[in-house]
Formats: C-alpha cells, sequence, structure tokens
C-alpha cells in the first residue's frame, strides 16, 4: 500500500500503536502543516485556497435572517432543506441543462469533502479498485482507503497536465468500480475539454464505471476554456454523482457546505452514507446557499473577473521572478516550475521560499503516488485567492528569487 496523504515534513512521524491501521499512513495534511510553517515565519501564505476576504453580502445577510428567524436552528432534514435542494437542481439546469431531480437527486453535505467521501463510501465496495488522476486533491486517496477500496494512479504530466490516453485505459478493468475526476482540477488549473471527457466518459460506459465527479471549481474557468460536467456526456448522467461547494463558488470556505447531485439510483447510496456520517448539515447556512445559487448571472460573471485580475497578478509575479508557471484555465491555482531559479526539490524550495522570501506554496508530493512524484519535482502551487494588493506584494518578494 503506497503511503498516501504522508507528508514529506511529518516523514518522522511514527504511528501511534493505538491508531487503527485505516489510518496509521495518514500524516498531517499539507495545508495545515504548511499553514504553521508561514504563520511561524510570517510568510504570505499563497498555501491553501483559502481567500481572504467574504463572499456576497447578501448571503451573509441571508444566513443570519436564517438564525434569528428561529425557524433553522435545529436539525435540517437529512438530505438537505426542500428550498437548498431545489435550488442546486435549479442551477444545474439553469447551467448545464440538466434535469436534477430536487427531491431525490440531490444530497447537501458537510462541504464537498463529506459529499466525495460520502460518494465513496456509498458507491464504492471493499476490494473494488478506484482510479485517481495524478495530481489529486488531497483527500480522495484516504477516502478510499477508508472505503477498503484501492486507488489505481493514472498521472497529468508537465508542461501540459494531459493524462496518455493508452494509460488511462489500462487502468480500467474488471475491478474498477470508480474513477474520481476533478475539473476544473486542482492544482494544476486544467480544465478537461470536451474530447477529455468524452473519453473518460466512453471508458466509464464500456468499462460500467461510476464517476465521482468533484467540481467545486465549476464557476472559475478563465478565457476560452469552459466547464464541462461529467454528467452532460452521453450517457454519463446516470453513471455520474457530480460535487458542489458553496466554499469554492461563493467563497464561504469556513462555511463547509457542499452538495452531490445526480441520477436517484446513485444519490441512494450518497444520502445512505450521509446519513450516518453527519446525518444532516448546518441548518442556517442552507438558508443561505439557497440565495447564494439563484444569485443573477451578473455575480457568476464578476466573480470570474475578479478571479481574471487577481489570475494575471499570479502569472505576472512568478513569471518576473523567473518561474515557469502554467496558465490554469480554471480554479485559483496555479503550479509553476522553479528549476531555473532554485536547485533542489520542491519541499526545499517550500522551505526556502517561506523562511528566506517570505512567501508559502504548496509542494505537490501529497498529491501524487510515491511513484510518479518525480514528475512534479521542480513544481509548486500558489493559490491567487488573495486580495490584490497581497499579490502584488508576493511578487514583490518573489522577485528576490531571479536576483
Ligand atoms: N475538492 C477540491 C478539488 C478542492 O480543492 C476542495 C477544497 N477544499 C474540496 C474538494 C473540498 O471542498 P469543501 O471545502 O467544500 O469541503
Ligand atoms: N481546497 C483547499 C486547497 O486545495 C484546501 C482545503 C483543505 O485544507 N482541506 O488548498
Amino acid at each position: 500500500m503506497p503511503r498516501p496523504y504522508h507528508s514529506p515534513l511529518t516523514e518522522q512521524d511514527q504511528p501511534m500503536p493505538s491508531y487503527s491501521n485505516r489510518v496509521s499512513t495518514f500524516g498531517t495534511t499539507i495545508f495545515t502543516e504548511i499553514n504553521v510553517l508561514a504563520q511561524k515565519h510570517g510568510a504570505i501564505n499563497l498555501g491553501q485556497g483559502r481567500p481572504d476576504f467574504d463572499g456576497p453580502n447578501e448571503v451573509i445577510e441571508a444566513s443570519i435572517a436564517a438564525m434569528r428567524s428561529g425557524k433553522h436552528n435545529q436539525y435540517a432534514p437529512g438530505s438537505g432543506t426542500a428550498s437548498l435542494k431545489k435550488a442546486v437542481a435549479d442551477h444545474a439546469a439553469r447551467f448545464y441543462d440538466l434535469d436534477v431531480n430536487p427531491e431525490s437527486g440531490v444530497v447537501i453535505t458537510s462541504g464537498a469533502t463529506e459529499g466525495i467521501f460520502s460518494s465513496m463510501l456509498g458507491l464504492v465496495d471493499a476490494g473494488d479498485e478506484v482510479i485517481v488522476i495524478e495530481p489529486y486533491f488531497d483527500s480522495y486517496v484516504p477516502n478510499i482507503i477508508m472505503a477498503n477500496a484501492t486507488p489505481v494512479f493514472v498521472p497529468l504530466r508537465p508542461p501540459d497536465w494531459t493524462f496518455d490516453r493508452a494509460e488511462l485505459r489500462a487502468a480500467f478493468g474488471p475491478k474498477t468500480r470508480a474513477i474520481i475526476l476533478n475539473t476544473p482540477q486542482n492544482p494544476t488549473g486544467r480544465v478537461f475539454t470536451y474530447d477529455e471527457m468524452k473519453f473518460i466518459g466512453d471508458l466509464c460506459i464500456e468499462f460500467d464505471v461510476v464517476c465521482i465527479s468533484d467540481e467545486v471549481y465549476e464557476h472559475l474557468v478563465f478565457g476560452d476554456a469552459r466547464h464541462i460536467p461529467m454528467a452532460s456526456i452521453p450517457g454519463m448522467f446516470e453513471r455520474t454523482v457530480t460535487i458542489g461547494s458553496l466554499g469554492k463558488s461563493f467563497s464561504f470556505t469556513g462555511w463547509k457546505l457542499g452538495w452531490v447531485s445526480g441520477h436517484p439510483d446513485l444519490i441512494a447510496g450518497v444520502g445512505r452514507a450521509h446519513q450516518f456520517v453527519t446525518f444532516a448539515s448546518h441548518h442556517p447556512s442552507q438558508e443561505a446557499a439557497a440565495v447564494a445559487l439563484s444569485l443573477p448571472g451578473t455575480y457568476f460573471e464578476e466573480f470570474q473577473e475578479m478571479y481574471t485580475t487577481k489570475r494575471k497578478l499570479m502569472l505576472d509575479g512568478l513569471s518576473a521572478a523567473g518561474l515557469k508557471p502554467f496558465s490554469p484555465e480554471g480554479t485559483y491555482f496555479i503550479m509553476a516550475d522553479f528549476a531555473d531559479v532554485f536547485d533542489g526539490d520542491a519541499l526545499e524550495f517550500t522551505q526556502h521560499l517561506v523562511t528566506e522570501i517570505g512567501v508559502a506554496c504548496i509542494p505537490p508530493a501529497p498529491f501524487f503516488a510515491p511513484e510518479h512524484q518525480h514528475l512534479a519535482r521542480t513544481q509548486a502551487r500558489f493559490s491567487f485567492c488573495k486580495a490584490d494588493d497581497t499579490l502584488k506584494q508576493a511578487g514583490e518578494r518573489l522577485a528576490k528569487l531571479s536576483r
């Protein structure tokens, strides 16, 4: 078994004998580690994807009103409030022309993180194989392990971060139960094209596989890139559960509210797991999320414009410092190759950047299986969900690298 989630920074940690075997390979998440390091050294923290600004005020007001009304301070229905489930279905129809059943086709979860975990527990059996595209969001592999299933890795490779079609096909086999996909993709910033999505969808159909499609960055796409939901690929609605997040689309990561939508047969499995993971999610936030998902198109346009500016600031700062960034097609992350300005691996670079330059980033090794970590040896991830001034200041500090 690989050692997923085991950050190289805590390699010295020894599992305590009191741990279950299931969690004995899990180290501290890289996000927590970098947050601690950044704080210790007063670095500008471009590590964790954590906006340093608030989401829309009307959503905050809706949350406060929900609490004050006295009607939303006790348990919500387990699968979510009727108004939020309807808002999730309406949003899928408005943006993607998808026909989601607002009653049996949606489960509201405590963040996308719980949505992914409940999907894994509700759709995958012990001994099944689950295909994971690397670099992956760091909870996926521990989730697969906690479901007693086996991850099968297929890497995206720099500089384009595309997958090899023959390699992906070869990962599918008789034991494959699911693939977990993320588009727009954290950490690379890739937005898979229609052709790529169709290729993956066709493999799912051929091998009778379910897709857990993590689309939390659906509203963060740039330039000509278009977000293609897996559920919109012909034949895939019946095989896909789609994950969304209030934290990402509305900049409320602290509220930890998400949703899983799809065909009722699959959602029934997700709901069965969800009821014994959290039972129900935060009730006042669900009232506010229904307002958020119903915001007019201008909200989503302005959101993209705001991030287009931030993306440029970050790209300019990284390029001026002598790094080679991949221009992200989506998300608020940039992967950049630092080989021209630093001799060493990503962990050494991160430590140097935090302690000597005053900027924190994420070394991407924990997003790969050990056998593929070398692919990103000279890459680091930078988050640009920060105030413009913070990004400019980070750029000034990064400039010290090129001297
Ligand atoms: N998936 C991806 C790709 C993410 O980047 C994140 C960010 N944490 C999540 C899922 C989890 O989202 P949430 O905060 O809603 O749990
Ligand atoms: N999604 C965020 C990121 O990739 C972090 C979320 C977390 O800390 N689990 O930076």
